[in-house]
């Protein structure tokens, strides 16, 4: 008989088993783990092939039907349905079918491009990848959430999110967010004790669920289960979470849309009523009405908007800026401010120690990046690393959470840099991490945290428990009270000569660490509260080169009329220095202290006209937000812990660390960076710019032929003369040119000089009054041409079929004439480089062969009443075409020369 192996049995069914009720030691026993050194390689293969990778299979959001029902319920479009209804009502089949197949393939073209949107909103988003910290092997690794088996050994940290189903086996502090599981908001404090087998799921505080999230303190769990088989797996539709597709545009276009429906129905009726008073027959007014119904109202443009904005987040993708809520895309084009981390983001977040300072002396380490090559110095001598340095050394390596890895000729590290860097110091000094690991076994620490700006560790010393710190000076400094000398004794602290040495370091733009130890008398529990008394052992000061590209994107910036603001928990001067290398007009810091000391009125004052805010702390990155958008700015924020989330929220723009972000950070934004770098954002920016562009040239393109249409249908009534085009050809006319023309300016490339613009004006309508005129130029002159040439045919004998084709043809050439001109809104075409759309000369194309087609194809004479017109008709609507693009190039020209005055 085969053994049972409670091991698997318990990982295929891990609903079965009450985690919760066991002890950790039996847990990690039911799941065949040591929980010091995690799964071996093998085991984590045979997992991973029994259970599958560690994803949930998404559950489909509304289904297809809905959502087409949706595109279908629109007012625009319940117009046409109940106009295609009387139409075949009045025996009109044709006209019927038409319009309803239009309607049809209206829905279809905007449920498609709608699922598509989300669709690739919704790729992106899970393109990010959600990195965990295991234990394996032994060592501590990241890898991608993903590859989580069952028995995996999990660290967790503030901000992560929980990557699979835990039962917690250490904890300090953890306080997880179980709101999306649970419905509680406030956090809950977890522990590692069994419970009662009974205990209800929102009460197992030993244990932590998939997809909530760590907002405080550190842990450690077994995987338990992973993918389908978590809580949050097991909760059909929670994960379905289909990204927001509708933006401030968007909307705003829905309310245009209704108040046009309300002026178009009203028009209708008017001009129906006028018709049946002049004593026309009730039926040619009611195909009039619906003509101009059909013909005022822009279908396309729901589609082109979304078509639009889904563009521009693909193309901000392959600049490295992930879009997670489409309302970004346009809110970058007006963003005014840019508030942005500096470590990473403006810097290349490469540490390396440069200089150190123990005993009264400095010492210059050479080197390059994470090479442990280099040597110690003094005054251009080796310097003997013993006393107070070798300490300082030791402290520096002990103190750490980072690990140096040699990738062939390359070093790798992991965790912080910062204190990868000193790792690397303690080499170059001849120091293993390895081996003073090993001879003082860690016992305890306080991780570094950006509000506590300090990370300390307990050792077992030599016999004594010993405590190692390090972390920013202000901080560390008033809690020392003497100092090692140079053979390592303690002597008294020279607070004045250390402050002066940390200041000189600062100034060449250093990131500065002080470090220092207590020695206890006994063991016990490492608290805040015992960081105090401490001797100091020395100063680091460490280099993080400016990013390169930051530099120029900043002087975009500026160009663009947007101000970038560095807001950083690094020393003032550091930020300085920063900040003037990488081109930030700065005269002076305000510092997190100086900021706490201001209300909101002269924080809102101070806020606008400062470039470098130091020493601040994650939360006031919140008032800040605030006091800028108080002042009418539009502000992007940067942030990546998870005290910066609601920062995040507030911006207009919240932009997430895609590299260094915790997962709480990336939820809160708006765009994740994928490589951490400022010039994203500031290509982001352009980009927004060039969205916003290419939807005013698809408005302006596009208004035009609706109100044309409008004004031949009430023209036509007017003057009691028979309907130039008939609804038919108005919805040929609007359906064919708005795909095959209009919607290939959504391709436009970003016009030159579109950042050397100031940013948009929230505030400002889409179209300002030379946008206005020149719409309502166009609408005019396609009433003159259209009605003008149908009149001449059918003076000239034509019959009303040819006279119609000839109309349908002048609006169809004038708009692809027009389209030339709608190509940039300042410029002419001819200055955009004639090939810099392809997509442009394909929908000229397709539309001119269309155009053919109705012309001269029997099946579409026949279905949209048109015949085929002679040469000297096309010569016609040819030359008035030409001569209309050349009326409105001039308008243009003139305009922009008065803009310009
Ligand atoms: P930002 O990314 O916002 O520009 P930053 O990364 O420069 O900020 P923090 O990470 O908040 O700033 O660090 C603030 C201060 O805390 C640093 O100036 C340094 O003195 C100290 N510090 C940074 N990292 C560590 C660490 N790993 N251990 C101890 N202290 C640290």
């Amino acid at each position: 008989m085969a053994l049972h192996d409670p091991a698997v049995s318990a990982a295929d069914q891990p609903s079965t088993v009450a985690w919760h009720s066991l002890a950790a030691e039996q847990a990690a026993q039911q799941l065949n783990v040591d929980c010091s050194t995690g799964l071996s390689d093998g085991e984590v293969a045979e997992r991973l092939a029994r259970h599958g990778p560690n994803l949930m299979t998404e559950t489909p959001g509304k289904p297809a039907w809905r959502r087409l029902l949706e595109q279908l319920l629109q007012p625009l479009v319940l117009v046409l349905i109940a106009a295609g209804a009387i139409t075949a009502g009045l025996g009109e089949w044709t006209d019927a079918s038409v319009i309803l197949s239009v309607v049809l393939v209206n829905a279809g073209i905007g449920y498609w491009q709608e699922a598509k949107a989300e669709g690739a909103l919704a790729a992106l988003a899970r393109s990010v990848a959600t990195p965990v910290t295991v234990r394996r092997g032994g060592h501590r690794q990241q890898l991608d959430a993903s590859r989580l088996v069952p028995g995996d050994v999990v660290i967790l940290a503030a901000g992560d999110r929980i990557p699979a189903d835990l039962r917690l086996f250490q904890q300090r502090e953890l306080h997880t967010d179980d709101s999306m599981l649970t419905g509680e908001s406030l956090p809950v404090g977890k522990h590692t004790d069994p419970l009662a087998d009974d205990t209800l799921l929102a009460e197992r505080a030993n244990m932590a669920y998939a997809g909530t999230t760590v907002v405080a303190g550190q842990g450690a769990g077994l995987v338990i289960a992973t993918g389908d088989a978590t809580e949050t797996g097991r909760i059909a539709g929670l994960i379905a979470n289909a990204p927001e597709i509708t933006t401030p545009l968007t909307r705003k276009m829905a309310t245009f849309s209704n108040w046009l429906l309300w002026a178009i129905g009203g028009l209708a009726l008017l001009t129906f009523g006028v018709g049946l008073a002049r004593g026309e027959a009730a039926f040619d007014m009611f195909m009039a009405a619906v003509a101009l119904a059909v013909g005022a109202i822009p279908e396309g443009l729901p589609a082109a908007v979304t078509v639009t904005l889904a563009i521009g987040v693909a193309r901000m993708a392959k600049r490295r800026a992930i879009i997670r809520r489409l309302a970004a895309v346009e809110t970058l084009g007006s963003t005014t401010v840019i508030c942005s981390d500096k470590t990473g983001t403006l810097t290349e977040n490469a540490m390396t120690v440069r200089m150190l300072w123990t005993a009264g002396l400095g010492y210059a380490v050479s080197g390059h990046g994470y090479t442990p090559d280099g040597a110690i110095t003094h005054d251009g001598l080796p310097a003997r690393i013993d006393g107070a340095l070798r300490e300082c050394l030791v402290a520096g390596a002990l103190c750490n959470e980072a690990s140096l890895r040699r990738d062939g000729p390359h070093w790798q590290i992991t965790g912080d840099p910062t204190e990868a860097a000193l790792l690397v110091a303690a080499r170059k000094g001849g120091l293993d991490e390895h081996t003073l690991r090993a001879l003082f076994p860690r016992r305890d620490e306080l991780p570094f945290d950006a509000c506590r700006q300090y990370m300390a560790t307990a050792h077992q010393g030599d016999g004594q428990p010993l405590l190692y710190v390090k972390g920013a000076l202000e901080r560390l400094l008033p809690l020392c009270r003497d100092q090692l000398d140079a053979r390592g004794q303690p002597v008294a602290l020279d607070a004045a000569a250390v402050e002066a040495i940390a200041e000189a370091y600062a100034g060449q733009g250093m990131r500065v660490l002080l470090l220092a130890r207590r020695i206890f008398a006994e063991n016990s529990a490492l608290t805040a509260g015992m960081v105090d008394g401490l001797t100091l052992l020395g100063l680091v000061g460490m280099i993080d080169p400016p990013r390169k590209a930051a530099i120029g994107a900043i002087r975009n910036c500026h160009s663009a009329g947007i101000r970038v603001k560095m807001i950083t928990g690094d020393h003032a001067v550091t930020a300085l220095a920063i900040a003037r290398q990488i081109g930030l007009p700065a005269e002076r810091a305000l510092t997190g202290r100086e900021l706490a000391g201001l209300d909101e009125a002269q924080l809102a004052e101070v806020a606008q006209h400062t470039d470098v805010f130091a020493r601040v702390e994650p939360e006031q990155k919140l008032r800040l937000v605030r006091a800028l958008q108080s002042r009418g700015e539009v502000v992007a924020m940067t942030g990546d812990g998870v005290n910066d989330a609601p920062a995040l929220k507030q911006a207009d723009i919240g932009i997430a660390m895609g590299l260094s972000g915790t997962e709480v950070a990336k939820e809160a934004a708006a765009m994740v960076l994928t490589d951490d770098n400022f010039a994203s954002i500031e290509a982001a920016a352009e980009e927004g710019r060039g969205v916003w562009d290419n939807l005013v040239k698809f408005i302006t393109w596009t208004l035009p032929t609706n109100f044309g249409e409008g004004l031949v249908i009430v023209a036509a009534i007017l003057f009691g003369a028979t309907l130039p085009i008939t609804p038919l050809q108005i919805l040929w006319i609007n359906m064919t040119t708005a795909v095959l023309l209009g919607l290939t300016l959504a391709f436009e490339p970003i016009e030159r000089g579109i950042m050397h613009r100031p940013p948009r004006r929230q505030a400002t309508p889409v179209l300002d009054g030379a946008l206005i005129r020149r719409i309502v130029l166009v609408s005019l002159l396609l009433l003159g041409g259209a009605f003008g040439l149908f009149l001449r045919e059918l003076a000239q004998g034509h019959t009303l079929a040819e006279a119609r084709t000839v109309a349908v043809n002048v609006f169809v050439m004038v708009e692809m004439l027009y389209l030339f001109n709608c190509r940039s809104l300042s410029r002419g075409f001819w200055q955009l480089g004639l090939f810099s759309n392809r997509w442009f000369w394909a929908g000229l194309a397709a539309m001119l062969v269309l155009q053919l087609l109705l012309t001269y194809w029997p099946p579409l004479n026949a279905a949209f009443q048109t015949a085929p017109i002679g040469r000297q008709e096309w010569l016609e609507i040819g030359a008035f075409a030409l001569l209309s693009s050349l009326i409105v190039g001039l308008e243009k020209r003139w305009s922009n020369r008065r803009r310009s005055t």
